[in-house]
């Protein structure tokens, strides 16, 4: 069958391979991949700056952001041919720390972990996948092809609930959001800040184009600018990075308001920027905000993923998704074109 494949730390060498079809563990579903999607950290393993093969190995079944469709239901219990499911990325380490042993895996203290697709196991960017049952998350039929959208989301549940566990400490009802980049982190965050009830404010750089457009149809704000100066005139209560540009992560902890929430949740290239730390530090310290960082997600972030899809509007989700890719131009899906939201790799479709 057919797999993207790709060798860790070797730029150009991912290819579509053939590769056997899986062997189900115990536990373990068959199921044919849906759809893939495509994001940032496939397109840095490409470029041969992140991800490991599994043990022994030296190619890595790229992909992490599955809709697989179950073919084989034997080895599951509560799942039937056909279903719809997302997979989790993330396997705890195999003498479980203190935080994977409470399935707490997107906190993992000692970095043993494995993703699939990423980091030494394998992903779903091939024709059939085997996925563990306990890893897999039901997707609503309803929800078709935008089940595909239940990874990323997870990753900004998990940032929400961070965000709402820090906000318990402080004392207003009312909160301004600020996001920064509007691609599809940036808009799956909107979408969960205002489904949270807060107003909600997206910043990028796109002066036209789809991005303006889908921020507006959020009933949110859309800016573009000098982050200093937006979040000078918001004031925001809780700030949400989503570029990992490291102007974007300086300027984002400033003139928040008091008690404000900065949760970074990109990466980006290491840059050096002058920044005046004093004046930093005395806005944090004396303003009692929090900066903190968010990666990853456990099984009921997915679940809250999955919900928060349901909840959305499905028109504004179709429109996320500006391209669907059939695996045989792969390479198409994995090139970053300028206004792309989420690109998705078509195995086999939704309705086929
Ligand atoms: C994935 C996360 C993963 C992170 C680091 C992201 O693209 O969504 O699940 O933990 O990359 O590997």
């Amino acid at each position: 069958m057919r797999a993207i494949t790709v060798i860790p730390g070797e730029p150009g060498s991912a290819e579509l391979s053939d590769i056997p079809e899986p062997q189900l563990g115990p536990g373990e579903l068959l199921v044919e991949t849906v759809a893939l999607g495509v994001c940032g950290t496939d397109r840095e393993i490409l470029a041969g700056v992140h991800g490991e093969a599994p043990e022994g190995r030296r190619r890595l079944v790229l992909g992490h952001e599955l809709l697989g469709r179950v073919r084989d239901a034997a080895g599951g219990a509560g799942f039937e041919p056909g279903d719809l499911v997302a997979g989790i990325v993330r396997r705890p380490d195999p003498e479980p720390c203190a935080c994977c042993a409470r399935g707490e895996w997107d906190m993992c203290r000692n970095g043993r972990y494995t993703e699939r697709g990423i980091k030494g196991r394998d992903g779903y960017g091939a024709e059939l996948v085997a996925l563990e049952s306990e890893f897999a998350i039901p997707v609503a039929h309803e929800l078709g092809e935008l089940g595909v959208l239940t990874e990323p989301a997870s990753v900004l549940a998990k940032a929400w609930e961070q965000i709402d566990r820090i906000r318990a400490r402080a004392c207003s009802a009312h909160e301004r959001a600020l996001i920064t980049g509007a691609g599809p982190i940036g808009l799956l965050a909107g979408l969960i800040a205002g489904q949270h009830g807060h107003e909600v404010h997206v910043l990028d750089r796109a002066e036209a184009g789809i991005k303006p457009e889908l921020v507006r149809d959020l009933r949110a704000e859309y800016h573009t600018g000098d982050v200093t100066e937006v979040s000078r005139a918001l004031q925001p209560d809780v700030v949400v990075e989503c570029t990992g540009v490291a102007e974007l992560v300086a300027g984002a902890m400033r003139h928040t308001a008091p008690g404000a929430v900065v949760c970074l949740t990109g990466v980006g290239a290491s840059r050096s920027l002058h920044v005046d730390v004093g004046s930093l530090n005395n806005e944090l310290v004396l303003e009692n905000d929090v900066v903190f960082g968010s990666v990853n997600a456990n099984r009921r972030h997915f679940a809250q993923a999955a919900e928060a899809l349901r909840a959305a509007d499905p028109v504004w989700l179709r429109r996320l998704i500006t391209r669907r890719v059939p695996i045989e131009r792969w390479q198409d899906a994995l090139r970053k074109g300028h206004d792309d939201i989420k690109t998705v790799v078509e195995l086999f479709p939704a309705g086929d």
